[in-house]
């Protein structure tokens, strides 16, 4: 069924342009999480093919790619947006299979896609440096100017999306990029390289290699010619590749884990924060690094929250990607573990409401129950580790103060949302919390292409998204000229 969608191939690499095999002539098999079938061969790539793939982007840079003006750039990531949303049911079909994601979930990250090209191609030409004041007959003026050859590390859960938002960011500056997708989803990864050549993008400005972390993307860290890292996924990559990048002194954003908390004070709008409470957290199957997996509540509302939460929790239904149910399968039989490990941890606390398996789910695919656990101390171990899979955890709290203690009570800072129509306390809360992004009586996990985006702590460093990616993307240079 997948290979009747697949219209590219998927066991090469795409470098300068051209689809060729690996050096290795090794694959690696890519499963359906949804049944545990395999769909894919894809390539075990390793240095030799970083190396090959970022030489033809050094190369790039210097001829073709380089050579064009902001504006002609602007025009590719446009020509690519468009091929994007021609191929928008495609695309959502493939990444529902690979990663497991509802359709309808993989059909907004391919809009999504679709809209970074649109937002990034119009931004090209609108960066603009600054002229400064200095001494006399001098003339002072800024330039943004493009690293040079960037390196993408990307993870399974959101392709499209990830893909969007850092390749658009770094192409819009004019850098030329690796991408090394994840080894367990990249098949749209792979969709990318055959849409630049139809889009007209110049051979070399886009590169794309699959293959395992260890080999291909440490490899990829440690090459003496990259000159930027973005790199979604766990912390504790995160942290390998910061002290990897130190070793050439290569500046890196990493967007790392969160914990986010929503914040539900007595005056909050409860109906409408129902499904924002709720959906942030199951979203992908929970495996989100912007899932908000604390409900904090006022103990003045608390009964309410929990009656209605708990009862929307127990009509929620996971079932296979194709059947777009609420949840689909996690990506892997290992991630299912990690989340399985987490409760066990739960035993001293209450469920309060689980959702419910759809009839005759394939026994081979990795499908987990979403829990809502409640009355859970802060300081619990669910209420402090990210887990990546659809487990909530509702925490009663006295009064601001304490609201705002519990939010910033753990090691990350990613994003946050707080529920009142308190407008003075919409500014002091949002304020006092340690967050990237403050959604005030909303949550946007996932969206906001315009939004920057980023944390502090364990949730990493730098912003994408946005017109302030465009600055991590690039570097800037101030000349100084005596008349
Ligand atoms: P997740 O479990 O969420 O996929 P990871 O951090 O394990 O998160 O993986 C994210 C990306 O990082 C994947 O593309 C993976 O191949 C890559 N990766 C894993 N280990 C390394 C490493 N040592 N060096 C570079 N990239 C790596």
């Amino acid at each position: 069924m997948l290979n009747e969608n697949l219209w590219y191939p998927t066991d090469k690499i795409f470098i300068n342009g051209k689809w060729k095999d690996c050096y290795s002539e090794k694959t690696l098999f890519l499963e359906n999480p949804s049944n545990g079938e395999i769909i894919a061969k894809i390539t075990d790539s390793d240095e030799r093919d970083v190396d090959e793939a970022v030489k033809s982007a050094s190369n790039a840079l210097r001829s073709s790619w380089g050579n064009l003006s902001a504006t002609e750039r602007g025009r590719l990531l446009f020509k690519l947006s468009e091929l994007v949303k021609n191929r928008l049911d495609n695309l959502a079909f493939i990444e529902a299979l690979d990663v497991g994601k509802p359709l309808e979930q993989a059909k907004n990250d391919a809009v999504a896609l679709a809209r970074y090209f649109e937002f990034y191609g119009g931004a090209c030409d609108k960066i603009m440096g600054e002229t400064i004041p200095y001494l006399k007959d001098y003339t002072v003026y800024t330039l943004r100017e493009p690293h040079g050859v960037t390196g993408h590390i990307i993870p399974w859960n959101y392709p499209m999306q990830i893909i969007g938002r850092t390749l658009g960011a770094s192409l819009a500056m004019g850098n030329a990029c690796v991408l090394k997708p994840s080894e367990e989803a990249c098949l749209t990864a792979l969709a990318i390289g055959e849409l630049a050549n139809e889009a007209g993008f110049p051979e070399g400005s886009i590169n794309i290699i699959p293959g395992l972390g260890e080999k291909a993307g440490a490899s990829l860290i440690s090459h003496p010619d990259i000159a930027h890292i973005s790199f979604t996924g766990s912390v504790e990559i995160g942290k390998t590749i910061q002290s990897e990048a130190a070793k050439n002194l290569v500046p890196v954003t990493l967007e790392l884990g969160g914990k986010s908390p929503q914040i539900v004070f007595e005056d909050a709008n409860i109906d409408k924060a129902l499904p924002f409470l709720i959906n942030a957290g199951i979203q992908n199957a929970g495996q989100t690094c912007s899932a908000s997996s604390r409900i904090l509540v006022s103990k003045k509302i608390y009964s309410e929250v929990v009656e209605k939460m708990s009862s929307s929790y127990s009509k929620l239904k996971v079932g296979q990607a194709l059947e777009d149910k609420d949840l689909g399968p996690v990506i892997s039989n290992r991630q299912k573990q990690v989340i399985q490990n987490y409760l066990n941890y739960s035993k001293d606390l209450e469920c309060f409401a689980e959702g419910h398996f759809n009839r005759d789910l394939p026994k081979k695919g990795h499908y987990v129950l979403p829990k809502l656990y409640g009355d859970v101390k802060y300081s619990h171990k669910l209420a402090q580790e990210e887990i990546f899979g659809p487990i909530q955890v509702i925490i009663p709290f006295e009064d601001e103060e304490d609201a705002i203690k519990i939010a910033n009570s753990t090691k990350y800072g990613l994003v946050a949302s707080i529920w009142t129509l308190d407008g003075a306390r919409q500014m002091r809360v949002a304020k006092a919390i340690k967050s990237g992004q403050v959604f005030i009586n909303n949550y946007g996990a996932g969206g906001g292409v315009e939004l920057p985006f980023g944390g502090s702590g364990y949730s990493g460093h730098g912003r994408e998204k946005g017109f302030e990616a465009l600055y991590g993307f690039s570097t800037l240079k101030n000349n100084c000229r005596n008349a």
